[in-house]
């Protein structure tokens, strides 16, 4: 058989640049203006952490952030073979389904229409109807990703998947495409249920009032949490957000959900809100100082 080698290559230079393409895409952690953000609020919050010891030195926050003693090891090279792997996947099977969001939007706002009827007529403005479907739309994104993220801790089957995740034992942004490809199935599953739910029930509730920018624009609260730093999640920065860890997951709270000292165990398991981890008693506030941690899996956890 004959092979097409322009059409091959073509495919082949798709693939090779597929993992840049994340820096480009508004809805991805990895995008360009998300990585500059992260960097000048990691060196806000270096600085800080110096000027409290009286030894401000920017040239040694630059040198600490960027060092390749944490950069180049191995645990971030298994993430780059995470990053690749599962951005082929994505471009074989995750975007070709993405028509399937606007189709569970329909069959939701139907299904609701035949079962209950016409809508009662709520005489909210078009801004009003906006706001409480982004609100709505993060909050059920919120719980449901707590939900599913402590599922995968509790059950032992699920754990089997999710502990990729926990192996890293260095956290760069990079480590968040560390995940099971079967995780990435349950949380494209968790989205489009969401998405499908709340954009079915406010098309049917709101319909001509909810315009498509309604829908499409519905991640503004997300792209604000990634804007502020969402990337130090997985660094080597640490930043807690004083009296508001009691609202707010801050990137040193996820790095307490790393870590494998027993005192941390299944703690923070929420992404933004913490009032999730409050309600199920897995609230552990980050302290305004950097304790010691320890990432990758615990001995007994590795089972
Ligand atoms: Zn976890
Ligand atoms: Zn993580």
């Amino acid at each position: 058989m004959m092979l097409n080698d322009g059409g091959l290559l073509q495919r082949l230079g798709e693939w090779f640049i597929a993992p840049l393409g994340y820096t480009l895409d508004a809805a991805s952690r990895m995008y360009w203006m998300f990585w500059l953000s992260a960097l000048a609020i990691a060196l806000v919050a270096m600085l800080w952490a110096q000027w409290r010891e009286r030894r401000v030195s920017v040239a040694r926050a630059v040198a600490q952030l960027l060092s390749p003693h944490h950069w180049w090891r191995r645990s971030t090279v298994v993430d780059l073979g995470f990053l690749v792997g599962n951005s082929l996947l994505r471009l074989a099977v995750i975007i070709p389904l993405l028509g399937t969001h606007l189709m569970a939007t329909l069959w939701v706002a139907r299904a609701l229409q035949s079962s209950l009827g016409n809508a009662p007529d709520l005489a909210l403005s078009a801004t009003a109807v906006a706001a409480l479907y982004t609100l709505c739309f993060f909050l059920c994104e919120d719980f449901s990703r707590f939900f599913l993220h402590r599922t995968m801790h509790k059950v032992p089957w699920l754990w089997r998947f999710h502990k990729v995740h926990h192996s890293a034992r260095r956290l760069t942004p990079l480590t968040l495409f560390r995940v099971h490809p079967l995780e990435m199935g349950l949380y494209y599953i968790r989205g489009l249920l969401v998405f499908g739910a709340v954009s079915g029930l406010f098309v049917y509730l709101f319909g001509a009032q909810l315009s498509g920018w309604d829908i499409l624009g519905v991640d503004a609260l997300g792209f604000a949490f990634n804007f502020l730093g969402a990337n130090l999640r997985h660094s080597h920065v640490w930043l807690s957000f004083g009296p508001l860890e009691r609202w707010f997951i801050s990137p040193a709270g996820h790095q307490l959900h790393h870590s494998r000292l027993p005192e941390h165990r299944d703690r923070n398991f929420g992404t933004c809100l913490a009032l999730w981890d409050r309600l199920c008693a897995s609230h552990l506030p980050a302290v305004a100082r950097k304790p010691k941690l320890v990432f990758g899996l615990a001995v007994a956890r590795q089972r």
